[in-house]
């Protein structure tokens, strides 16, 4: 097998394996494609990532034949271009550029103009009839290699570069000519010098192996580990090494470099979205050294600025940008993000990939491109992130807040968030572990800042464009961001910034409209998000082909509507608990747990009934016609007791039993491991009279909305913590009967089942028996997940993170269900319950009934329902149908 393959240049590779993201990394195989299809693209040639895995499991060495196989390639340039490398007077440079599977920030930096040095600067110049440009592409050179190839701090040169400009009087690095250009390089040859203790490599292939080592090398790097770490890529890919022939857009007012979007990544709105420079080079544009200019008119005239747009500066390259634009749509059926050059009046094209885009974006474009038939109903469900969603279901500002507005930057990321100002990433980190919702406010970001964006809620910058890395980022993660606002200044020595005439401090609140630019003092209001339009279709789309239904997980009517309103079609999981905490109730409810004997409790359960009937009636009422699955009182008593003298003393009052008999009773509810202890099923069986007024108000209520509307809920009574069948069996009669005395009275019957959770062990397997008596199961995967794990949720928190970074656990398992174990009790249950029971109902009431991969699962097991609370409704949705297709 090949370890080097050619593209470009009309000599492309033939091998499949050159275009394979998973052997040439994505930018490798799209610049193949590109090349393919008749695009122009500079020739050059990839070094696979099986390479780097070789060179990193051979502790950093490079094999024999690698040497070989890049002398070749290096040679198909060569011939393609016409110039050789190292030659003196007409010198082929080449870029340098990292690419694995997936873009990765925390990779190698790219070198660009490799192959100068101080004989071929001297040909440049002469070849191209332009020592201006000669120069200041070496002095580029030699910053960029002395920063990513030989690890010197970029900032000495850029301070020596400050200070040129100063000295001459310039403002910007434009105005510097050849002259000034070149006694730059000798002072940057000296700041090496200085550093490394030896002279800056002449030798061309020197720096070119340099450079190939640094790109391998810079997959194990601490910044690439952390984004790996968090976003699940796997470290045994290893990186491509690009290594292409320079195209300039450096060469003066003909010549320019840019980025573009065939749609607006934010928006989602077809029209090409980008930005450029003209007379720049590599990353100029996303720097934030320039402020880049727009590349259509339109967006040009919306924004209202000055500097002509690609589109009016140079019609003849724009438009032929313009035709690879819809070239390259076709050919990938999607929206792509692109990196070009013109050299001279000569377009070429150094990237495509699909552009990472807004969960509004996505949306909007997956159900455009099905209206254009650039794709099918499947493909656009697929298209988007299911969890991506979460961006849109979640609140914007409030048009009629009042708003004191500070200054206003680029709309880079949408969203609102408030937070506390936080001025570096570890801080952000810190605050935000402690629960703090912090905004992290720089100068511009780079990787070294990942962790502290990930743990911010919104992001502001002060310099960098749309396509910024501040701005990519924060869209991918789905974080608020507002970049380039130039009024904002920062000082870290006095950790204070200013924005116009306005002095903030570290700590001071802020908001961020992600959506607008603006950037806001304090906090401001903010509104729910509208369910229509796209968002409408898409969704209607997945439920046509999703087979799972979707419940929801609630206990009031307010929590009910929100779910309905968002697709839920009934109630997997209402918890009773959280009803008897309520301030008026909470006196009976004490009352009932601390009485003596039975006709103490039968008393207090007397004043409870009617409440609990009337919070049923109102969910039924919200559910009418749809399943409620109501589960009887789950957690052990104690959770319900006074808390210290006050409580006590005031209990005593309401109900009559002295201090001292109230506290010797609660001393005897005390448990050693209460999530073990006297909860579940348990209580029900000691306690009849409390499931059976639970039940009472249940069929009562159910009663009362079937004569009310003609339309009855469909109660779904459910047993918890069940670990044997003769558990639920007496439960299950406690059930009938009451329910039965209950259509007595009212003199008509509704519809019901009675089934149990399935969340211990040896629940799930004695589910066959379990199921004789159980109509339905639903998994309650988070008490399945402790019990199997033996691990307590509520303490996970010291060790999970450790374990998780070790790869004990792939992922928290609170979070997304351990398939490979818990997973198997679940469906094992499945199995035995459906060979006792053939139609009995399964579902899934834990957090993983919201969690994509989780979901993904119950597909495969056959469950007939996940349930997820309200705002994880339409992810649910989205990722059964993703499951279904
Ligand atoms: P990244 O992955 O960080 O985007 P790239 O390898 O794409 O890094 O390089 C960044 C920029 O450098 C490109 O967008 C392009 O402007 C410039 N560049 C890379 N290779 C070349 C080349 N061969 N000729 C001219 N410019 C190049
Ligand atoms: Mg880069
Ligand atoms: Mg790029």
């Amino acid at each position: 097998t090949s370890y080097v393959f050619t593209f470009g240049g009309g000599a492309s590779s033939a091998d499949p394996r050159s275009r394979d993201k998973t052997v040439v990394g994505g930018k490798g195989a799209n610049l193949a494609e590109m090349a393919g299809i008749g695009l122009p693209v500079p020739p050059g040639f990839t070094i696979t990532t099986e390479e780097c895995v070789r060179y990193l499991a051979d502790g950093g060495e490079f094999a024999d034949d690698l040497k070989a196989d890049v002398a070749a390639a290096l040679g198909h340039i060569e011939r393609a271009v016409g110039k050789k490398f190292g030659d003196a007077t007409d010198p082929l440079l080449v870029s340098v550029r990292s690419g694995a599977r997936v873009s990765m920030p925390g990779m190698m930096d790219t070198v660009l103009n490799l192959g100068l040095n101080d004989a071929t600067v001297q040909g440049l110049a002469t070849s191209s009839g332009d020592a201006r440009f000669a120069w200041d592409s070496y002095r580029r050179f030699i910053q960029m290699y002395s920063d990513v190839v030989l690890g010197i701090d970029h900032h000495l040169f850029e301070d020596a570069l400050e200070i040129a400009k100063e000295d001459n009087g310039f403002y910007a690095d434009v105005e510097m000519q050849a002259e000034h250009w070149q006694v730059l390089v000798t002072e940057y040859m000296q700041i090496v010098k200085g550093e490394l203790g030896r002279e800056f490599p002449q030798d061309p292939t020197e720096q070119l192996w340099g450079a190939i080592r640094a790109v391998f090398d810079s997959w194990d790097s601490d910044r690439a580990k952390v984004y790996r770490r968090l976003n699940d890529i796997p470290g045994d890919w290893g990186t491509a090494v690009n290594v292409q022939a320079m195209v300039f857009g450096n060469m003066g007012d003909t010549s320019a470099t840019g980025v573009a979007f065939t749609r607006d990544p934010a928006t989602g709105e077809k029209a090409y979205y980008g930005e450029w420079l003209v007379n720049a080079q590599g990353e100029d544009v996303v720097a934030g050294i320039r402020t880049p200019q727009y590349l259509t008119k339109a967006s040009r005239e919306r924004a209202g600025a000055k500097p002509l747009s690609m589109e009016e500066a140079m019609p003849e390259a724009f438009g032929e940008l313009a035709a690879v634009f819809e070239l390259l749509e076709k050919h990938y059926r999607d929206m792509q993000d692109i990196e070009f050059t013109v050299e001279r009046g000569h377009l070429w094209m150094l990237q495509t990939r699909s552009g990472k885009r807004t969960a509004k974006a996505a949306l909007k474009m997956a159900v455009e491109m099905v209206e254009e038939g650039l794709i099918d109903e499947p493909t656009a469900i697929r298209r988007v992130d299911p969890m991506a969603l979460d961006q849109l279901l979640h609140p914007t500002l409030d048009p009629n807040a009042t708003r004191d507005v500070l200054t206003k930057g680029l709309p880079a990321s949408p969203g609102a968030a408030s937070g506390a100002i936080v001025l570096d990433a570890d801080t952000a980190q810190t605050l935000a572990e402690r629960g703090e919702a912090v905004i992290l406010v720089r100068v511009e970001t780079s990787p070294e800042d990942i962790h502290g964006m990930h743990a911010a809620r919104g992001i502001l910058t002060a310099r960098g464009g749309m396509t910024s890395h501040a701005a990519v980022v924060a869209r991918g993660m789905g974080r608020p961001c507002v970049s380039g606002a130039s009024a904002l200044s920062i000082d870290m020595a006095s950790r204070t910034l200013r924005i116009g005439n306005r002095e903030l401090k570290e700590g001071d609140v802020l908001t961020l409209d992600g959506a607008t630019g603006e950037v806001m003092a304090g906090h401001v209001k903010t509104i729910e998000p509208e369910l229509v339009g796209d968002f409408g279709i898409l969704m209607d789309w997945a439920d046509r082909h999703r087979r799972m239904k979707v419940r929801t997980n609630a206990e009031t009517p307010a929590d009910c509507r929100t779910a309905r309103l968002f697709g839920a079609e009934g109630i997997g999981l209402c918890r009773t608990e959280h009803m008897f905490f309520d301030d008026k109730r909470i006196a009976a409810v004490r009352q009932m747990i601390l009485a003596e004997d039975e006709g103490g409790r039968r008393a207090a359960l007397a004043k409870l009934l009617p409440e609990q009937r009337a919070d049923f009636r109102a969910i039924f009422e919200v559910m009418a016609g749809l399943p409620v699955t109501i589960r009887l009182l789950d957690p052990p008593l104690h959770e319900f007791l006074p808390h210290g003298d006050e409580e006590f003393a005031e209990l005593s009052d309401v109900i009559g039993i002295g201090v001292d008999t109230l506290k010797r009773r609660a001393a005897e509810l005390h448990e050693f491991n209460p999530m073990l202890g006297h909860r579940g099923c348990r209580l029900g069986i000691t306690f009849p009279e409390i499931y059976a007024m639970q039940v009472r108000a249940i069929f009562e209520a159910a009663c009362d909305v079937a004569a009310q509307d003609g339309l009855a809920p469909l109660p779904e009574v459910m047993i918890p913590l069940v670990a044997t069948r003769k558990e639920l069996s007496i439960l299950k009669a406690l059930v009938d009967k009451e329910a039965e005395a209950v259509f007595a009275e009212k003199g008509r019957r509704v519809d019901y089942m009675v089934g149990t959770m399935i969340e211990l062990p040896r629940a799930a397997l004695m589910a066959g028996e379990i199921a004789e008596v159980g109509e339905f199961f639903s998994f309650g995967t988070n008490d399945l997940t402790q019990t199997t794990l033996g691990v307590s949720r509520d303490d996970a928190a010291r060790f999970l993170q450790p374990y998780v970074e070790q790869g004990i656990f792939p992922r928290d398992p609170f979070v997304s269900l351990d398939i490979e174990g818990v997973g198997q009790l679940v469906e094992l249950a499945a199995e035995r319950g459906r060979a006792t029971r053939p139609a009995i109902k399964l579902g899934i009431c834990g957090e993983h009934g919201g969690d994509p991969a989780s979901i993904a699962f119950c597909e495969k097991v056959g469950l007939d329902y996940v349930s997820a609370s309200p705002f994880r409704v339409p992810i649910a949705r989205l990722a059964a149908a993703q499951a279904a297709l």
